[in-house]
């Protein structure tokens, strides 16, 4: 062996880095570059740590190659990585993973851009009706070009076939400039705080929905851009609209670029590429825009910061908020958490004085934020479950020429099928699910492992008994709605419909447009999107919440009910929002109405404390399943009797709440503990001993801290 030993951190689930030797024909690489490197009989990329100490033994391997010649992480990002790694616990070649552009990928140029030729109207009327996609491709660009990317293959190919759509150069960004706007007194407050923060500090912006949140946001960012500087966003998947996009654009031009998991390999590397060299001034994306270099990086936004899609789900499961934080922290710049709803994790933060704090409590135009109503649905006559209330809430609206927006969380027809005669219930074979009767297709799914059927047309059990549709989805409700309103125009939105890309973005065009009277949709409705006339919300079933096993069940629904009924009476005309229940008494949901979202804080907060739960004690999960039934309580014990001596509390083992899915048992470790430092030092141990317990090759295992979800 030749040449000095590097500690590469390699992508594989273990607690340590491995060294390599350098062979002399290879310059040295830095820390952070991409080096290819073999391990056991596969090839793996790993990334340099820096030299090691250690002396090469008889098996040290050599690196094969150096993939970059300048470190695809900088010092930066390496700095949060490790952090990532010791405070979640994941193996560091794992959370380095995660944070690397694309293996293999050149960067791809820009977008090409597209125009329609001739006259939109005209154009419409000679595609057949059929044509749907065809027809949405038409009315998006009838208002202008757009990028390529991202409007659909086939149908676009016809269209260029047909000549009724051309490549165009993209339009001057300058001449779309929109000027800031004229802040109110709260507005100004805002940006001047943050404005004035040069260093490391946390502000969160609590602003109900349309009180001008982006609009400081821009203001903020523009002061920093006008200064050469750059500027990162984080908003959830959900909000990433091109609307969004186009907002930002509008203001600063073509320095804009947005970042998330749906752009191809070719363009993550351009906007990474372009964010490292300082070309971007704002980038806006979801979680994983974190991990781009920003040299020039001086601020932050974490807009809807409350948003549990902010934290990743499964792998490396990081906050997106929570890092954001610790990167701003390590930059030694200000980080602003935006929110209509903010989480009570960072609404204590606030208080406790760790976070500044900033108020927009009124609406830009001075409306008031309609307030929630409760329907009590108890002794009711319901219709496919909406009440007499909500049915003729919506004729009234309807009748003024507003639009409607039902809000149900549950996909599909009904999420039960009953026989009337006997009882039985179709069940999901491989899960504690039962499977949801959807009218499309006239199908039996499971909405948990994906798994389908056939509708039976007789009951399995009896082969007598009448087979019933128990509950509402999305499906029935819409049928619902179309038979009482036949002169409506309703529309259906949630992920059954949304299968294409850029259909949400044709509805939600048809809905601005006015095309559209009432949708019928799951909570992909809830954020970020504008509606011109919308002014009744109807929230049909949200007592799962009460009864759930998650402790952020209250919280969530909350936070919800508040955005959507944010989205109410934006327009010149007040909003009203019903929110249907049988637990009218439920002393949350009545503090949810009389107060707001703000209201069920106040209670929901010593509730918390009282349990010791976040944000006042801290937790961590340990999950594992098996195919093998005993197995992951067996493991869990194992674990459980690891920890002690120490101060953190183990709860459980437990099933998880959906104790089989697809076929694996499924249970879990809760950790608490009411000080951070103490969770974090009896995990620090524990965690990496955990894959020698007796049982852990026989179960797929994972720790989450600070979970989001306990399932
Ligand atoms: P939020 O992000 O809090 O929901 P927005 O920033 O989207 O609110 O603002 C809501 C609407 O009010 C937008 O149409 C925006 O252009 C407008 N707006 C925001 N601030 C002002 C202002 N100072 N003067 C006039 N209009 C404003
Ligand atoms: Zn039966
Ligand atoms: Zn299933």
């Amino acid at each position: 062996m030749s040449g000095p030993l590097l500690r590469v951190a390699v992508p594989v689930p273990l607690f340590q880095h491995f060294d390599y030797s350098l062979p002399s024909e290879l310059p040295m690489p830095a820390p952070g570059t991409r080096v290819r490197v073999p391990f056991g009989p596969r090839r793996l990329i790993g990334v340099v740590l820096g030299l090691s100490t250690a002396a090469p033994g008889p098996r040290t391997r050599a690196l094969i190659e150096i993939l970059d010649e300048r470190p695809a992480l900088d010092q930066e990002l390496l700095a949060l990585g490790d952090w990532a790694a010791r405070y979640y616990h994941e193996p560091i070649g794992q959370v380095l993973a995660t944070m690397l552009p694309p293996a293999d990928a050149k960067p791809v140029p820009a977008a090409t851009w597209l125009r329609l030729v001739g006259d939109p109207g005209e154009r419409l009327a000679a595609l057949p009706a059929r044509a749907t996609a065809q027809r949405e491709l038409v009315q998006a660009l009838a208002d202008g070009p757009l990028p390529r990317r991202g409007l659909a293959g086939p149908a676009l190919r016809r269209l260029e076939q047909l000549g009724v759509v051309e490549t165009c150069e993209p339009p001057p960004a300058e001449l779309v400039r929109d000027a800031a706007l004229a802040l109110n007194p709260e507005q100004a407050r805002a940006v001047a705080a943050i404005a004035a923060h040069r260093s490391f500090a946390v502000e969160l912006l609590h602003g109900v929905t349309g009180s001008g949140k982006t609009e400081v946001y821009l203001q903020v960012l523009a002061e920093r851009v006008a200064a050469g500087q750059q500027a990162l966003v984080l908003v959830p998947e959900i909000a990433l609209t091109p609307q969004t996009l186009a907002r930002f654009r509008a203001r600063f031009g073509t320095g804009v670029a947005a970042y998330h998991s749906g752009l191809s390999a070719g363009d993550r590397v351009r906007i990474r590429d372009a964010a490292g060299n300082g070309d971007l001034s704002v980038l806006i994306g979801t979680r994983s825009a974190l991990f781009l270099p920003m040299p020039k990086l001086s601020l932050i936004v974490v807009d809807e910061e409350h948003d549990a899609s902010l934290k990743q789900q499964d792998g490396f499961r990081y906050h997106g908020r929570d890092l954001a934080i610790v990167r701003a922290r390590q930059r030694d710049c200000p980080v602003l958490l935006g929110s209509a709803t903010p989480s009570l994790e960072s609404l204590h933060n606030a208080r406790s004085g760790r976070y500044g704090y900033r108020r927009l409590a009124a609406r830009v135009n001075d409306r008031p934020l309609p307030r929630i109503q409760l329907v009590d649905l108890r002794r009711q006559a319901l219709r496919d479950g909406l009440s007499e209330q909500l049915i003729e809430a919506c004729g009234r609206h309807l009748a003024a020429g507003n639009q409607v927006l039902l809000f149900i969380n549950r996909r599909g027809f009904a999420p039960v099928l009953l026989c009337h005669g006997c009882g039985w219930i179709a069940p999901c074979a491989r899960c504690d699910a039962r499977m949801t009767v959807h009218k499309t297709g006239g199908s039996l799914r499971c909405h948990h492992c994906g798994a389908q059927r056939p509708l039976p047309t007789e009951c399995p059990s009896c082969h007598e008994g009448a087979l019933i549709h128990v509950g509402e989805g999305t499906q029935r409700v819409e049928q619902a709605v179309r038979a009482a309103f036949p002169e409506a125009r309703v529309e259906r939105v949630d992920s059954d419909r949304l299968r294409r890309r850029g259909a949400l973005e044709a509805l939600l065009e048809d809905t601005r447009r006015g095309r559209i009277d009432v949708l019928v949709g799951t909570q992909i409705l809830a954020k970020g999107h504008d509606f011109g006339r919308l002014t009744l919300v109807g929230m049909l079933n949200v007592d799962q919440a009460l009864y759930g096993s998650d402790f952020r069940a209250l919280e969530r629904m909350g936070q919800l009910a508040a955005q959507v009924a944010g989205r109410a009476g934006r327009g010149d005309q007040p909003g009203e929002v019903l929110l249907q229940t049988h637990a009218a008494d439920h002393p949350m949901l009545r503090r949810l109405a009389e107060t707001g979202y703000d209201g069920l804080c106040e209670s929901l907060l010593p509730e918390r404390e009282g349990a010791g739960l976040p944000p006042f004690g801290h937790l961590a999960l340990l999950r594992a399943e098996s195919d093998l039934p005993a197995m992951p309580y067996r493991f869990l014990d194992q674990a459980s009797a690891a920890l002690d001596g120490t101060v953190v509390e183990a709860l459980g083992p437990a099933p998880a709440p959906m104790e089989r899915l697809a076929g694996r048992t499924r249970a879990q470790l809760l950790l608490r503990a009411d000080r951070r430092a103490d969770l974090q030092r009896a995990l620090s141990g524990w965690v990496p001993a955990l894959a020698e317990l007796p049982a852990a090759r026989r179960v797929r295992w994972s720790i989450d801290v600070d979970p989001a979800d306990l399932f």
